[in-house]
């Protein structure tokens, strides 16, 4: 019989290298559930015997407690930002310089990608992660280092151990994982994040570090101090980076002129949108470490280092009108009319403004010119106001008293930059609440469209969701434009959502921080409404990856006599409220399938569809080869598609994979 320290050991070291080939390698070699069971079986005998935890245990990745505040620490070495450029011409004077003041010598350029992210500095001792702190000013940073655990790409321990040794690199979110954050965010009418950066270090600098875990953040490094090791060159510590365990990015490249430099510059401005993370540029470094030595630093920044940078993607156009959008949580969001304008290969004609606080800022008017910007897959924003195009007549845009549909007075939450409608009855919010309710992730209503929603709620057939399921042929065939057929194609569709899971009905309600995996987890935890209802929100809190805000809202939610009388509407129209026994699993659709998913799809953000793949036993990859089993193309599925067709690939539209795995 093994110890229980010899047993923790163990798992801890194994879990340790499935994360590895995981996080780093993406080559897994289990699934996602026999890791979580490894996982749990190793948390379950660390708080059997706390003594035992070990220092790297993954267990720690998962998230400890709130830190109050980060302390601040000053950089051994300041982390200096570097010169950057947008013109070819200053990066040509950079190399002549660099050739002037090492006359004679052979020069060589370690050009790399430039990660739009958030530069971290990590210190090692003992080949043990021991600190992380924030860049700063460049003198002194932010210590977040409980944060900086979580991110899966960091080893907790380096695979080959060392004394001592910083490595610095760019912290930076997926786009998938981007659009998976803002997709909940927007689920929740929360506020959107522009950009994958300002997500990443508004994360970075959050109190809970089980936040943080699920927001998926990664990490490339790309500069390593380490006095014991032996490298002349930085691209030679950039690979030992490789063998200690880190990601590094594969597209790096050595220049001996020009003209190679500006070639991979091309190329890249050319080919950005292809990758999963934002660049915004190249950078390009002196390779060899005793050139660098000889050339020095600026107060500022290195003099062998330069960043050669992409131009933003603007385009100009004119706001006709500031919009207001009324959500179904009473959000009131301004929205540019845009004369509509092609950018980045899109038709433009709304932006969001974010805010109240955002328009005044920027000082926003309706008729103003104004700079469009979007990189990748961000979403259109409004950088600035051309002021000399300003017409004379413009005036200050003033953000109304009340609700512009229902006239309630808004209210200004203090400390929160949203303004609401708290009108339960608003129009607007009933449609959005309904509109949510039939979408196709939720209860997936066939027939009933916007237009309909809209007339539904206008002609006070329907108050609330509850309603839907009573309604009658009549009634809804005496609509304005609605002929007999369609209003019959509604009642069939209402009758066939009867058979929605419970999760679905519960996230189909809308209730704040309740997105479809809460959903899922909570009706499986406590088996159906009425359980759940009964539930203090401590009791909720407890369940797997429930925070206290959520369990507040659910329990809030239904412990109000209003919500619960739709519920019990819900129940009277013979919805699922009690969760089906699960069936045990025979063998799963993807069972030894490599799945490749491209395009973009409606249902899930990436992240999510590759987690679903694992679940049903299959193994999602990035490229398309003669190994894939399927290719699942969403919209604007590109050159993954066509290549898979070359080779004969079966190809699944999201419809049919969704139906394929029972979604
Ligand atoms: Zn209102």
């Amino acid at each position: 019989m093994p110890t229980p320290a010899d047993k923790i050991r163990q798992l801890t070291e194994e879990l340790n290298e499935h994360n590895y080939l995981y996080n780093v390698l993406n080559k897994p070699k289990i699934s996602d559930e026999t890791y979580d069971t490894l996982l749990r079986e190793l948390a379950d005998l660390e708080e059997a015997h706390p003594g035992l935890l070990l220092p790297d245990s993954p267990t720690k990745r998962v998230g400890s407690d709130l830190s109050k505040s980060f302390p601040t620490v000053v950089h051994d070495i300041p982390m200096l930002s570097l010169d950057n450029t947008y013109s070819q011409d200053e990066l040509a004077e950079f190399d002549a310089r660099l050739r002037r003041e090492l006359p004679g010598e052979d020069l060589a350029y370690a050009v790399e990608l430039k990660i739009d992210g958030v530069a971290l500095s990590l210190t090692y001792e003992n080949g043990l992660l021991v600190r992380g702190v924030t860049r700063g000013d460049g003198v002194q940073g932010e210590e977040i280092t409980s944060n900086v655990r979580t991110i899966r790409s960091i080893p907790i321990r380096l695979r080959n151990p060392m004394d001592f040794c910083e490595i610095r690199g760019e912290v930076y979110l997926s786009k998938g994982a981007f659009t998976e954050i803002n997709r909940r965010r927007e689920q929740n009418e929360e506020a959107l994040f522009a950009n994958p950066r300002n997500a990443a270090s508004g994360t970075l600098k959050m109190q809970d570090p089980r936040i943080v875990a699920e927001r998926n953040l990664s990490f490339f490094a790309y500069f390593l101090r380490a006095p014991e090791a032996d490298v002349t060159d930085h691209s030679e510590g950039v690979d030992l980076l490789g063998e200690l365990g880190f990601s590094v990015n594969p597209e790096r490249l050595t220049c001996r002129s020009l003209e190679e430099i500006v070639g991979y510059w091309e190329k890249w401005e050319g080919e950005r949108d292809e990758l999963d993370y934002e660049i915004d540029g190249i950078v390009v470094k002196l390779n060899n470490l005793a050139q660098q030595g000889k050339l020095g630093a600026t107060a500022k920044s290195p003099r062998w280092a330069m960043a050669y940078k992409f131009s933003a993607r603007q385009v100009q156009t004119r706001l006709r009108n500031i919009l207001l959008r009324v959500g179904r949580t009473g959000v009131v969001t301004p929205v540019a009319e845009l004369e509509p304008v092609l950018l980045a290969g899109t038709t433009v004609s709304r932006a969001t403004l974010h805010n109240e606080e955002e328009l005044q800022r920027k000082d926003i008017r309706e008729g103003d010119t104004v700079v469009l910007e979007k990189g990748g897959d961000v979403i259109p924003k409004v950088v600035e106001v051309v002021l000399k195009d300003r017409p004379e007549d413009a005036v200050p845009y003033t953000f109304p008293e009340s609700c512009p549909i229902c006239d309630t007075p808004l209210a200004r939450d203090p400390g929160e930059v949203a303004v609401r409608c708290n009108n339960a009855g608003c129009p607007a919010q009933v449609k959005g609440n309904i509109r949510h309710f039939s979408s196709r992730t939720a209860m997936d209503i066939e027939g009933l469209g916007e237009a309909l929603v809209d007339q539904l709620v206008e002609q006070e057939l329907i108050k609330d969701v509850g309603d839907l399921y009573s309604l009658d042929l009549e009634a809804v065939a005496d609509l304005k434009r609605m002929a007999e057929r369609s209003a019959r194609n509604l009642l069939n569709g209402l009758e066939a959502s009867k058979t929605q899971p419970v999760h679905r009905v519960l996230f189909a309600l809308g209730i704040r921080h309740i997105g479809a995996t809460v959903a899922r987890n909570l009706t499986h935890h406590f088996g159906s409404f009425h359980q759940l209802r009964k539930a203090s929100a401590e009791e909720i809190e407890a369940v797997h990856e429930i925070g206290a805000a959520i369990a507040q809202s659910i329990h809030v939610y239904l412990n109000d006599e209003t919500n619960w009388a739709i519920v019990e509407k819900l129940q009277a129209a013979g919805l699922n409220l009690v969760a089906e026994k699960q069936a045990d699993t025979g063998p799963k659709v993807l069972e030894g399938k490599t799945v490749v998913i491209t395009g973009t799809l409606t249902r899930w953000g990436r992240q999510q569809a590759q987690d679903l793949v694992r679940t049903h036993g299959g193994k999602p990859t990035s490229s398309v080869s003669k190994k894939t089993d399927l290719l699942v193309a969403g919209e604007n599925a590109g050159t993954k598609q066509a290549k898979a067709e070359e080779l004969g690939i079966e190809i699944l539209d999201e419809n049919a994979f969704a139906s394929l795995i029972g979604e």
